[in-house]
């Protein structure tokens, strides 16, 4: 019997970081960069004006006032994206709008609620008038948004290993790269095992039931980043479990659920270990005691032999939830080039008492709310491991220390919270 920790180790140690491939940025949300970024331009590329406004030369606007306006010649009209070919001299200025570049000349834009425009529009109902009147002195610099003042040209700008977020989407755009490279994803093979199993879309004969395993466990595969390559029901017997496993041989990880306790549990750790080498262990814990990892004889894209790592989750619907959540999450994010950081939890106040009399760490489904600043956890109903519409009404598990047999209602207990962003970049 061997603790959560232990396993976790063990899983870890298994599973290694994958090569970095170029990706479209887009794809690459939740992907680890595998390069340093650094700008090949200047963002912005060119001084331009923070507000609709004039550009001036600041040094004619010394003297203005609202009660005696300095007045200049407007000498033409720039909008965001295109360039003056005009200069601004004394005397004159150039009407511009945000996001223009500041002609030559200019080194100030005045808003134009600092101007006597709109009085003059009232007037001429022009867009542009011939001359304006300045109310304010402007300061140099006034409304331009300098050069380079987001990304110097030559900058570092993202690192090796960050996690690429929509903002690190968004950077990589304004530098005007269309991919980047970041660590791949893991192809994640699912296979179910059970002669009770059938196929979602078909009739359920007697005694049958449908299979959900591969469902729930690649939607998490999907849920953390990977690929699920969902391999289907294995009847459990030896042609049928190898044949779909030679299926799953050029994933980077096999899940398969089910075949792991004790009345089946001796054809599928036999056969498993004929195809490479694997351990079945009893973890203390609950849902989920027993798991089988080792690793698969299988190959790469150029065909060479290679092992991939082999998580047997047990088949109740729940135990594969939650044994995916503390060990295949973390050796996916590990692949990934990711921390494999425990999902966030919180502290919360357990609702209902508990018992826990085998020494187990128990994960208990929850609904966690918060009231005046406090969590609550209150248990979802029957924690039974195959009811698996309660993984549906939780929004956490509650954990039970192994040494507490007992936990009263009100006291504080760990919830790992399943719904919440992962922690990344720290
Ligand atoms: P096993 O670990 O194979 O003994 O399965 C334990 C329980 O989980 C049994 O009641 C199975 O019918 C059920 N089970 C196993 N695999 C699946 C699956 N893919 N979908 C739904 N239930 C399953
Ligand atoms: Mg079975």
């Amino acid at each position: 019997v061997i603790s959560v920790e232990q396993a976790l180790e063990k899983i870890l140690s298994y599973a290694d970081v994958l090569e970095a491939e170029p990706v479209p940025i887009l794809d690459a949300i939740g992907q680890v960069l595998a390069e340093d970024v650094y700008s090949d331009i200047s963002i912005p590329p060119l001084d331009n004006a923070a507000m609709d406004g004039y550009a001036v030369r600041a040094k004619d606007t010394e003297h203005a006032s609202a009660q005696s306006p300095v007045l200049l010649k407007v000498i033409d009209t720039v909008s965001a994206g295109s360039i003056s070919r005009k200069k601004v001299t004394p005397g004159t200025a150039i009407r511009i709008m945000t996001g223009a570049p500041v002609p030559e000349g200019a080194d100030s834009v005045v808003r134009f609620e600092d101007t006597d425009e709109t009085a003059r529009q009232k007037k001429a109902k022009a867009g542009s008038p011939a001359e304006i009147g300045i109310l304010y002195p402007a300061k140099p610099g006034l409304n331009i948004r300098q050069a380079g003042e987001d990304v110097a040209k030559g900058a570092h700008i993202l690192k090796k290993g960050t996690v690429i977020r929509p903002a690190e989407v968004g950077v990589l755009a304004s530098l005007g790269r269309p991919t980047v490279l970041a660590i791949r994803r893991p192809v994640i093979a699912i296979l179910a095992t059970g002669n009770e199993l059938v196929e979602i879309g078909k009739p359920l004969p007697p005694g049958k039931i449908y299979n959900s395993n591969t469902y729930s466990v690649a939607a998490l595969v999907k849920r953390y980043g990977g690929i699920p390559k969902v391999l289907g029901i294995a009847l459990d017997d030896e042609k049928s479990l190898v044949s779909k496993l030679r299926e799953g041989l050029d994933a980077d990880m096999l899940i398969t659920s089910g075949g792991v306790s004790s009345g089946d549990y001796d054809i599928v750790k036999d056969i498993l270990a004929k195809e490479g080498e694997i351990t079945f262990w009893t973890v203390r814990m609950k849902p989920g005691k027993p798991l089988a990892f080792g690793r698969i004889r299988g190959k790469s894209k150029a065909g060479a032999v290679k092992y991939i790592p082999h998580l047997g989750l047990p088949g109740n619907p729940v135990s594969s939830m939650v044994t995916f959540e503390l060990f295949a999450r973390p050796a996916m994010y590990k692949m990934m080039g990711k921390k494999p950081l425990p999902k966030p939890a919180v502290k919360a106040v357990i609702e209902q008492p508990v018992t826990n009399r085998d020494g187990r760490r128990v994960y208990l489904r929850a609904i966690v709310t918060k009231r005046n600043g406090t969590y609550y956890a209150s248990l979802t109903g029957p924690q039974g491991s195959g009811i698996l519409t309660s993984m549906s009404l939780a929004n956490g598990l509650a954990i039970v220390p192994e040494d507490r047999a007992e936990i009263r209602a009100g006291e504080i207990v760990d919830v790992i919270m399943l719904d919440w962003n992962e922690e990344v970049n720290l």
